[in-house]
């Protein structure tokens, strides 16, 4: 089996190729095509599984490079996955043309990331406590956003980030697309997955 089933666009085909991506892992394979029918996906899946091209693929492929505005944000738990998943999305993306992914996180200088949001990148990747840092502030907009990815998420409530996850929640539209990404299915995730997915497919691979 190779990424040519799954629908993805002719520019992230020929992406894949060249970075030698031939085969879709298994996670892969059963999160694409649900995200990119629109529905919600909650994942069970570990780090080194592919998960970041799983949710990050059908971003790059829904995002409108014509609009200068945050569609898709996804939330890690931690600075050092912040820059590894953003780092991962513009390589898939290097074909995207006027597509912007920015990571917001703390250590960063928030001024210079205040500064950027003159130009809004279409994909943000962020740690809880900056984002709502952001939101209480008032210098991030998220009412454009169509997709939200939480990976980690057991990680994410075991850092203790529960209500900066209402927080950022609470603001997004309604009618938007929620993944989440967790290692682990504990009863705290399934509560998360409840209350924030709408009729979402459960996948594990
Ligand atoms: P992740 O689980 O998202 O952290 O990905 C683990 C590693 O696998 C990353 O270095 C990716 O670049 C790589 N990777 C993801 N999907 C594929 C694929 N289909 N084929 C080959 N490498 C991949």
């Amino acid at each position: 089996s190779s990424f040519k089933a799954l629908q993805l666009a002719p520019a992230l085909q020929q992406r894949l190729q060249e970075l030698d991506y031939h085969t879709p892992t298994p996670i892969q394979m059963a999160a694409i095509p649900v995200l990119l029918q629109g529905q919600d996906v909650a994942g069970q899946a570990e780090t080194g599984s592919g998960k970041t091209a799983a949710y990050g693929l059908p971003i790059l492929q829904y995002v409108d490079t014509r609009v200068q505005q945050v569609q898709a944000l996804v939330v890690v738990p931690t600075r050092e996955l912040a820059m590894q998943v953003r780092q991962e999305l513009k390589n898939l993306a290097q074909q995207v043309e006027g597509l912007k992914v920015s990571a917001f996180y703390g250590g960063h200088a928030f001024s210079q990331e205040r500064a950027s949001l003159a130009f809004p990148p279409q994909v943000l990747v962020g740690t809880p406590g900056r984002l709502t840092d952001h939101l209480s502030r008032r210098t991030l907009d998220l009412s454009h956003l169509k997709q939200i990815v939480l990976d980690e998420a057991d990680k994410l409530l075991e850092m203790g980030f529960e209500e900066e996850l209402d927080e950022i929640l609470a603001v997004l539209p309604t009618k938007r697309q929620t993944v989440l990404f967790s290692a682990t299915m504990p009863d705290k995730v399934k509560e998360l997955i409840s209350n924030s997915l709408k009729n979402p497919q459960f996948i594990k691979a």
